[in-house]
Order: structure tokens, then sequence, then C-alpha cells
């Protein structure tokens, strides 16, 4: 990697130097890499999880494409512990990791939320994908042991994400699913309940024909606006945290911009 620095010169002559920066760059990336990764499982971790699922949120509540997420708890994981020691523990934990790895699409981002338990996020995946995975993943962990540990088990719990639904809502229903999992015995996959209904929008806004102006660029953008504001509204009534509502307000701020600059 070489970063160069150039300047008009007399006549038709630039000068211009070049550094060799290619250590300082492969050493930026590397660190940016650790930041972003789990140390024991390789897979990414918390920190990287909480910079992109507003994103990925948006994304999805933007195009109408679905999002699904998977929670995902190793069954009994204590007793591993106890019995065989926390390095064995650990050794369980790439285990399954490699596992879950070989068993997602590519596109699915695998993250180690801490402990014994993970998360998948499924992009472009309705409620029905997301469960066909899940069931393959916990199926994956059964099916394939650690020979020196014998058969292990995984509960997961399921939802796909509501358009315009916070992320802590919907984190909680699938942190819910996962918990009735546990409860119905372990070693399964449970939905979370798509008949509940969003905390959302008694106040929410529906866009109206009168509001039509005739110019279908300026109501793309008002039905735009009309989106972010009942965004906004559901954050609100949700009580979500500053930085969720600011991405929005930003959002809002950057559409209100460039529909009255276009
Ligand atoms: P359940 O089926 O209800 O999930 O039971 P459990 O024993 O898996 O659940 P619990 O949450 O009570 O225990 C999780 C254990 O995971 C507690 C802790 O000893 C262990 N643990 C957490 N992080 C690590 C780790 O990094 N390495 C190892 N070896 N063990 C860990
Ligand atoms: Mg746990
Ligand atoms: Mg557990």
């Amino acid at each position: 990697y070489l970063e160069w620095v150039s300047q008009p010169a007399v006549g038709n002559y630039i000068y211009a130097s070049a550094r060799d920066v290619t250590e300082k760059r492969l050493a930026d990336e590397e660190l940016r890499k650790t930041a972003i990764t789990d140390e024991l499982t390789g897979l990414f971790n918390r920190h990287y999880f909480e910079n992109v699922i507003i994103d990925r949120i948006q994304k999805s509540d933007r195009t109408g494409k679905p999002l699904s997420m998977l929670l995902l708890d190793l069954d009994h994981f204590k007793q591993v512990n106890d019995t065989f020691g926390h390095p064995v523990g650990d050794e369980l934990l790439r285990h399954v990791a490699q596992v879950m790895f070989h068993s997602v699409r590519e596109s699915d981002i695998l993250v180690r939320f801490g402990g014994e338990e993970f998360a998948i996020l499924l992009p472009d995946t309705d409620l029905k994908g997301a469960l066909a995975a899940a069931e393959k993943v916990r199926r994956a962990i059964e099916e394939q042991p650690l020979s020196s540990i014998g058969v292990r088990t995984a509960s997961v719990g399921v939802a796909e994400h509501f358009k315009a639904e916070s992320f802590r809502h919907w984190y909680r229903r699938v942190d819910g699913a996962l918990y009735l999992a546990k409860k119905l015995g372990r070693n399964r996959v449970v939905a979370s309940d798509d008949s509940e209904p969003l905390p959302l929008s008694a106040s929410g806004l529906s866009w109206k024909r009168k509001w039509e102006s005739g110019n279908k660029h300026i109501d793309r953008q008002h039905k735009e606006l009309i989106e972010i504001g009942n965004q906004l509204l559901g954050l609100y009534e949700q009580q979500e945290l500053p930085e969720e509502m600011t991405k929005v307000v930003e959002r809002l701020l950057r559409h209100t911009v460039t529909h009255f600059t276009t």
C-alpha cells in the first residue's frame, strides 16, 4: 500500500512522492478485525452486532425485504464445565461455532453474544425460512458431537422483524421464544408468536389519497416522510434507546434536505 502526495510543479510537471504504508495499513486492518471478532470462536462479537443491527433494521424497513434473528443457547452447558473442566467447555464453544458456521448461509451474520449464547442474523429471510435455518442448526449441533464430550444440544428462539419494530422489542420477542424453548424441554426451536401486536401506532399515520400531488417523485418522498415519522412515533411509544431514535431523526433530517433540494 502506497500513500501518494502530489502537487503542481514547474511547467507540465507535477511533483509526487509515495511512501510505503503497507505495515501501518495491515496493522490497522488487523486492529479493526480484532475489535469486531470474538476471540474464542472467531465469530463476530456483540460489539459488532450492536454496530450493524440498526442499519440492518432500517434497510429492511426501507426495502421491504424480510429480516430474521435466531438466539441460540446451549443446553446444560454448566454441566460440561463442571464435569470436564472449563477448557473443555471452551473447546465445545469453538466446535459449536464451527458447526453453526457451516450450516448457515454465507450472508448470515453469526455472533457470539457472550457465554454460551449466540445470535444469528438472517438477512432476506422471513419467519418460515428462519425456522428452517434454526432447525438445521439445531440438528447439526445434535448430530455432530465433539467425541470427547458426547452429544450436546441447543435451544433456539426465532423471530422475524416487524416493519418499524424497534430492536429492543424484536429482541424481547426472540428472547421470549428462547425462554419458551428451554421451558418446553430444551433441544428445540420456538418461534415468537407473531400475532402479538406491536405496541405501535394507534397514533401512526397512513397515506391519504387526497395528499397526492400528481407528481410521482414528490409523492414518493412524502410517503417516505410518513414512513420515517411512523418509525419515530413507534420508537417513542416503545421508549427506545436515545441512540436508536437519533439514527431515525438523522434519517428524517437527511430526507427533508433531499426533499427540498431535489
Ligand atoms: P440451560 O440449559 O438452562 O441454558 O443451562 P446452562 O447450564 O447452559 O445455563 P446457564 O446460563 O445457567 O449457564 C451458562 C454457563 O456457561 C455458566 C458459565 O459457567 C458458562 N460459561 C459462560 N461463558 C463461558 C466461557 O467462555 N467458557 C466456558 N467454558 N464456560 C462459560
Ligand atoms: Mg445461557
Ligand atoms: Mg445454556
